[in-house]
């Protein structure tokens, strides 16, 4: 099993390109629990159970029976593979028979409903409970006769929920009856998504006639207890199963050296592919998912990019394509954490660290089919973290699990939902708003999406245009993007600003586009084709943080920081470009000045901190990006996830991209301490003279990389560190750096 591992050694020798650690990674069966004939089960389904050659339980899964049992809201963690379905249908299955129990599974999307649909609604139909699948593929006439005798099995997703309950009277009638849900995969419901998800089920909640049970099964998740009271409100039950997926998996760790990541992987892709290995390349930004897969085509692998923005049939197509075997592989960004089926392959390739340990388990359990050993490479290259887990690469696969979090009030988010709310019942009455809602129905008023009328509210026509239009996976407005008169795909805001500004290289399912004109007020942005282009562009942009609004403060290691929200008003004012096949080492080789700059804003959460009551901006500046690269260990935020801005009075703002916020300014907050060490360390442990990519500097800074100082932001978080009184926070002020 080693040969493919050597085979890649031999591949890089003589290359610069390095095999870091290998680590060989066997997980066993869970530990037994009872044999199902003898815990009680309904006659039937014990008798299923063994048909199907279930004769025992894992002690987990006999856990999850007793607390689900016992009416107990739950929330199960287990890795891939080791029979999370059968821990909560189980017990479910055997009260449909004894009680008459009716439930709804949940799945993130669709496609895996579907999957997953066959597997359940066998053993349904062996155990004689009533099952349906009910999405947005349901035909007219099955789901007449679903509403006609609602199942004891209700299997759906986030958005069928979310659009069903809005529009549908006979959805809302089929859910009146329900006395539990599930959330399976729960693990996905971070940032925006976790947010929408919160708000779905409490609009479920109030649909329902009676009290839900509330359950939720998800992978590798580090804290299951917060992520149930996050996405239910309520305190939970929690069961673990196995930390990791079943079987033999080898770990990679590969360092690109001076070479770029992207070439490495795409090698990698490649020459997997070529072992006739079936391959699943990774990577965190859409524009690189494009590049990687357009590089090992060029190596010679048949790949395609399988990511969101993309139209849906487009990716179908690609699902299916790998299924049939028609291709090595794809190239994706996390749209397939999101649990979209294209069954597990051989091997994945992940052209840099995720942003979290617990999303590198959760990548890296898409390796391995049954019976055979996975093979999980992760390319190093030039970045803080990355030569970070180079010093230390036994430290990375024993790092805690950072916590799965999202704000779960966000404005965004909320407004939303209380006006699908509103468009359920066709008014809210005034004294019927619970008071987390008020604030939401104000805004929503303001924005004329409500009208007041007498002691109601009622949802205007435009109301119903937006929330039919408006999805769950973030909480900014989405840019449509054009190619003359056809609609090619979407991009949300604020990431639109910085892909799709004018002038802008975009790649698009493997063609090259320019962006014309980016307009903001119709959210659309035109593109144009435009060949093989060698290079790619990053933006040069501002930020001015607005109408702070701290809410708690504390002191933490000789400097004061709060958290609360603000308005960051971000302006691209330019671009730099990019040599494809240069290392990121490498300089732009030019940077381009728009004539007219573009500026959003957008309201978020974020935390303030104050360094000095004046400082150097090259250290200021340089210390911000160190930060945000150390909160990537230590809140699992990835890069783009939030963003920073220095000011010459001794402050940094980090704030959440995403509009609403995500949480992850908060656990920053709250873990600032360990950040500022890992920042100490990254900053200590380089060798450069002043400042380079494997310590200060950042891909995504507005600034691109200029007025930044290793070793001035070094002795200043040294001083920090050493201090005896912090200074007081004060108001930012002077010209900020982003
Ligand atoms: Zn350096
Ligand atoms: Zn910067």
């Amino acid at each position: 099993m080693l040969e493919v591992v050597e085979a890649i050694k031999a591949m890089f020798a003589g290359s610069p390109v390095r095999i870091v650690h290998v680590r060989k990674e066997e997980v066993g069966e869970p530990p037994q629990g009872p044999r199902v004939s003898e815990i009680g089960l309904a006659e039937t389904l014990s008798s299923a159970l063994i048909a199907q050659g279930l004769e025992r339980l894992y002690s987990y899964q006999f856990e999850a029976y007793r607390l689900i049992s016992s009416g107990r809201d739950v929330v199960i963690t287990s890795g891939t593979a080791t029979g999370k379905t059968e821990a909560f249908i189980v017990p479910l299955l055997d009260r449909a028979l004894k009680e008459g129990l009716k439930t709804v599974i949940t799945y993130p999307t669709k496609a895996l409903a579907k999957d997953q649909r066959a597997r359940l609604t066998k053993l349904c139909f062996n155990v004689g409970v009533t099952a349906a699948v009910y999405d947005g593929d349901t035909p007219e006439h099955e789901r007449r006769e679903i509403a006609k005798h609602p199942p004891a099995v209700f299997i759906t997703n986030p958005d069928m929920l979310h659009f069903g309950l809005a529009y549908s009277s006979r959805f809302r009638g089929i859910l009146r009856e329900v006395d539990a849900v599930v959330l399976d995969e729960a693990h996905v419901y971070e940032g925006a998504f976790g947010s929408h998800m919160r708000m779905v089920l409490e609009r479920l909640k109030r649909t329902v006639r009676g009290k839900v049970q509330l359950i939720a099964s998800g992978a590798t998740i580090g804290n299951p207890e917060e992520l149930g009271r996050l996405l239910f409100d309520v305190d939970v039950e929690v069961v673990r199963g196995l930390p990791r997926r079943r079987g033999v998996a080898y770990h990679v760790m590969v360092s690109a050296g001076p070479l770029s990541r992207w070439m490495v992987a795409s090698k990698l892709i490649a020459y997997l592919a070529r072992m006739g290995l079936k391959v699943l390349g990774f990577t965190d930004s859409q524009q690189m998912a494009e590049l990687l897969a357009r590089m090992a085509k060029r190596d010679g692998a048949n790949v395609t990019v399988h990511r969101a923005g993309l139209p849906k049939a487009e990716r179908v197509k690609v699902e299916d394509a790998l299924r049939a075997g028609a291709l090595d592989g794809v190239v994706a960004t996390p749209t397939l954490e999101l649990g979209i089926d294209i069954g597990s392959l051989d091997a994945v390739v992940m052209a840099s660290p995720p942003p979290s340990y617990v999303k590198y388990l959760q990548r890296a359990g898409r390796a391995g089919r049954r019976g055979l050993p996975g093979y999980v490479f992760m390319v190093l290259g030039d970045d803080p973290i990355d030569a970070y887990y180079e010093a230390r690469p036994e430290g990375y696969f024993e790092q805690e699990l950072t916590p799965i979090v999202f704000e779960p009030s966000n404005e965004e988010v909320v407004k939303l939902h209380v006006l699908a709310y509103a468009l359920q019942h066709g008014r809210l009455r005034e004294q019927a708003i619970p008071p987390a809602w008020r604030e939401a129905v104000l805004k929503l008023e303001a924005e004329g999406l409500l009208l007041a009328r007498g002691a109601s509210y009622y949802p205007s026509r435009e109301a119903w245009r937006l929330i039919s239009q408006k999805g769950l996976r973030g909480a900014g407005p989405e840019v449509e993007i054009y190619r003359g008169e056809k609609l090619i795909g979407s991009r949300e805001l604020p990431m639109a600003l910085h892909d799709l500004h004018p002038e802008a290289v975009y790649l698009h399912q493997g063609v090259v586009y320019e962006v014309e004109r980016l307009d903001l007020k119709r959210l659309k942005a035109y593109v144009k084709p435009v060949g093989e282009l060698p290079y790619y562009t990053r933006p040069l942009y501002e930020v001015e943080v607005e109408e702070l609004d701290l809410e708690v403060e504390r002191e933490v290691d000789g400097i004061r920081v709060a958290y609360g929200s603000g308005r960051v008003v971000k302006t691209v004012v330019g671009y730099a470009v990019y040599q494809i096949y240069a290392s990121e080492r490498g300089k732009p080789k030019t940077l381009k000045y728009l004539e007219e700059p573009l500026s959003w804003s957008y309201n978020t959460k974020l935390l303030e901190a104050r360094y000095a009551d004046y400082a150097d901006p090259e250290a200021i500046h340089a210390l911000e990006h160190a930060v945000i690269h150390a909160a990537r260990p230590v809140v699992g935020a990835g890069l783009t996830d939030l963003g920073g801005v220095s000011y010459p009075s001794g402050h940094i703002v980090i704030y959440d991209s995403t509009p609403g916020g995500s949480g992850l300014a908060k656990l920053l907050y709250g873990r600032l301490e360990k950040a500022h060490r890992v920042a100490l360390e990254i900053m200590k442990n380089c060798s450069c003279y002043d400042g380079c990519p494997r310590c200060v500097y950042d891909p995504f800074c507005g600034n691109n990389n200029r007025l930044l100082s290793r070793k001035k932001a070094l002795s200043l978080l040294e001083e920090v560190l050493g201090r005896a009184a912090s200074i007081p926070l004060e108001k930012p002020s002077g010209k900020s750096v982003a």
